[in-house]
């Protein structure tokens, strides 16, 4: 039995569509549904008898308690997030509630159902916590790639809420022995992103030929991986990582973010090729984020090495078909 939180969000419901669909895994899916959770995301899989949704906040003590004595979930995969650091910089206080007081208030109750469980269910439980690589804070062009054991030097109020919780369960791991999994994954692109971040985003606007925003000079560079190897890994963690590590999880696929806007305006030149429209001409630039880190990489040699992991999708045919789905979902949002 899976308890997975946030499955109606972006990477949560891309992994939970797997885990009951293809995996045949009995799951729980958690999540409170605030404007980034997509009920539409994970509806049609209510008919199947594996799967149960709950709407509530994983900060609600009374009702995880309950889920967890009822249910006796093995594994626990926490994605439950504010994730957008715009928001973050203009509601600081909402993503330290939940990324850190909620979360907390969760795991609380999932160490107390963890410490009264019987010898071999307890040896067998896992927590996951699904992290990012923003608490390693912002590179330099010519810096190596962040490692498991970087210093944390988040920047904005999103990576430090995480970077927080990240230590928080750290903590229970070494004086607890309780049984943790931290992963920390580069950039996310995929079906069901909510379109306030950049590839959906960019890809709304092109549809709808409007501008596409693009902070300060756009030089920013991320490192992007294909939601679906992201999933793949968090697998191949929860099986066979070793319990109280962390894993960094990433394709080494660095972009700097005015060229990934460019990428995507020429895939939609070729899709409208009678048009004789440049979609480049739509870009517009605006002014920067405050604080705007300049450069995420991430170095994920740990888990391609120990667990035998690599991703398997070209950013090339990612994107293709991440488009694809966009413009034939595109009322999903
Ligand atoms: P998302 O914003 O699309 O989804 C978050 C989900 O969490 C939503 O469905 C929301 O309703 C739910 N949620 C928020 N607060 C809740 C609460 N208190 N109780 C219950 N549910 C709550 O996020 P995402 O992009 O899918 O990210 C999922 C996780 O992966 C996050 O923890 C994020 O930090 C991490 N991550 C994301 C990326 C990325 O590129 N998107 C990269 C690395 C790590």
């Amino acid at each position: 039995m899976f308890i997975v939180t946030g499955g109606a969000g972006f990477i949560g419901s891309n992994y939970v569509i797997d885990l009951v669909k293809n995996r045949k895994n009995k799951v729980i899916n958690i999540d409170r549904l605030t404007y980034a959770g997509n009920y539409k995301n994970i509806k049609f899989l209510e008919k199947n008898k594996n799967y149960r949704f709950v709407k509530t906040n994983i900060g609600n003590r009374k009702i995880i308690s309950n889920i967890l004595k009822k249910n006796k979930p093995k594994f626990i995969i926490n994605f439950a997030a504010e994730t957008h650091v715009d928001k973050s910089i203009s509601d600081p206080e909402k993503f330290f509630n939940t990324n850190l007081l909620h979360s907390f208030n969760f795991f609380y109750e999932v160490y107390n159902y963890w410490r009264k469980l019987d010898p071999i269910s307890k040896r067998k439980f896992k927590f996951l916590q699904i992290s990012t690589d923003e608490v390693y804070g912002s590179l330099k062009k010519n810096g190596k790639p962040f490692k498991e054991d970087n210093l944390l030097k988040p920047n904005n109020p999103y990576s430090s809420s995480k970077a927080a919780f990240d230590n928080l369960i750290r903590g229970y791991s070494k004086t607890f022995g309780m049984p943790v999994l931290i992963t920390r994954c580069s950039n996310n692109y995929g079906p069901r992103q909510n379109p306030e971040k950049l590839i959906p985003l960019c890809i709304k606007n092109l549809i709808n030929k409007k501008n596409i925003p693009v902070y300060g000079n756009g030089l920013q560079i991320r490192d992007w991986i294909n939601v679906s190897d992201h999933c793949e890994a968090i697998n191949k963690v929860l099986h066979r990582g070793k319990i109280g590590e962390i894993y960094n999880i990433g394709s080494s696929n660095e972009k700097i973010n005015l060229n990934l806007i460019k990428i995507i305006c020429k895939i939609f030149d070729e899709i409208d090729s009678k048009k004789k429209f440049s979609h480049i001409s739509l870009i517009k630039h605006v002014k920067d984020r405050l604080g705007h880190d300049k450069r995420y990489s991430i170095n994920s040699s740990k888990i391609r090495r120990e667990l035998n992991w690599k991703p398997k999708i070209s950013f090339n045919e990612g994107i293709k078909k991440t488009i694809k789905w966009y413009l034939k979902n595109y009322n999903w949002k």
